[in-house]
């Protein structure tokens, strides 16, 4: 009976072990967290779009340390990045992880968040994101990922669901720290969220900056975006952390690529709209010498284009739209 109920057990850790190996495929990239004040950190990811060879680690995440535990700023993109972002944590803290909010439901950012969930923490994520975990498109992307980024995204991996929903900006306090969460979309998508860490001046924005490489702007508003833009400047971080490149001490100067990107794709697509050009020919015929040389062209500019001529479309049906 008793050897019976070893064999029980060392089957069971077997089995479990073989699962979360399933789940957690083993990496070789390296998550190292850079120091950027007294309790904040964030991790940097590679600047091409998400690929085998940087193992799905292309955007950034961070985390905040405090004496009544640690609250982080998106999971990165695979369950295996997830986890080895906890493990980075562990390395720089005992504390448990309270909570985790989440900029907006792209893979990159939030197929990393089992472990966090496992370890106990909280999910909190923007309102309008809430139909995305169950949706076709969701579903979609993740086949996609299964096949462009095995094994670290497989059968195992599912996109988790917040705990919290947030319908506005909502603020709180942990270990003398004040954490205020701004609801900023929709910009790159309809549920952004940014987190300022108020006593540091310290402020995580996710998507709504690009550094370094073409911002990818699938379905995005960027009228919106660029508004968002003109908030996030005026918050005047010290510290200013987007969802791909580094971490930036001038905020208006580092924005301005995505704001000069944003404002070339709406100009160039908007008058092509407006002239009922066809897409492809005003695609061929714009100058991307600017852009052409910038990780992730090949994979996002294209899609941009596309998605700006047509909201300038609809922009130019819709009477009383502000313009850009
Ligand atoms: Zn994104």
């Amino acid at each position: 009976m008793r050897s019976a109920r070893v064999v029980a057990a060392v089957l069971a850790s077997i089995v479990s072990a073989m699962a979360s190996g399933a789940e957690y495929a083993p990496l070789t990239v390296k998550v190292s967290p850079v120091r950027v004040s007294k309790h904040v950190y964030y991790v940097l990811g590679d600047l091409g779009p998400a690929s085998r060879s940087n193992q799905g680690f292309n955007s950034n995440a961070g985390f905040v340390v405090t004496s009544e535990g640690v609250v982080v700023f998106d999971a990165l993109g695979t369950p295996s990045l997830g986890r080895e972002l906890l493990q980075a944590i562990r390395r720089v803290t005992d504390q448990p992880v309270r909570r985790v909010i989440v900029s907006h439901y792209h893979a990159d950012h939030v197929y990393g968040l089992r472990p966090f969930k496992e370890a106990g923490a909280e999910v909190w994520a923007h309102r309008r994101g809430y139909d995305y975990p169950q949706s076709a498109a969701a579903a979609a992307r993740l086949e996609e990922r299964r096949t462009s980024l095995a094994p670290w995204v497989n059968e195992a991996t599912s996109v988790v669901p917040a705990d919290r929903w947030l319908e506005s900006d909502a603020s709180f306090r942990l270990g003398g720290l004040t954490f205020r969460v701004f609801a900023v979309g929709p910009a790159h998508t309809p549920e952004d969220l940014a987190l300022l860490v108020e006593e540091e001046n310290v402020l995580f924005i996710g998507d709504l900056m690009f550094a370094g490489r073409i911002p990818f702007t699938g379905d995005a508003d960027t009228g919106a975006w660029l508004e968002a833009i003109e908030k996030v400047i005026g918050y005047r971080p010290t510290v200013l952390i987007g969802g791909h490149g580094e971490a930036s001490r001038s905020a208006e100067a580092d924005l301005e690529f995505t704001r000069e990107y944003l404002v070339y794709l709406r100009k160039t697509m908007g008058e092509a709209a407006e002239a009922l050009t066809d897409f492809s020919e005003a695609y061929d015929r714009t100058d991307w010498t600017r852009y052409a040389h910038l990780p992730a062209f090949e994979v996002a500019n294209r899609r941009n284009a596309y998605n700006a001529y047509l909201r300038m479309q609809s922009e130019s049906l819709a009477p009383g739209t502000p313009r850009q």
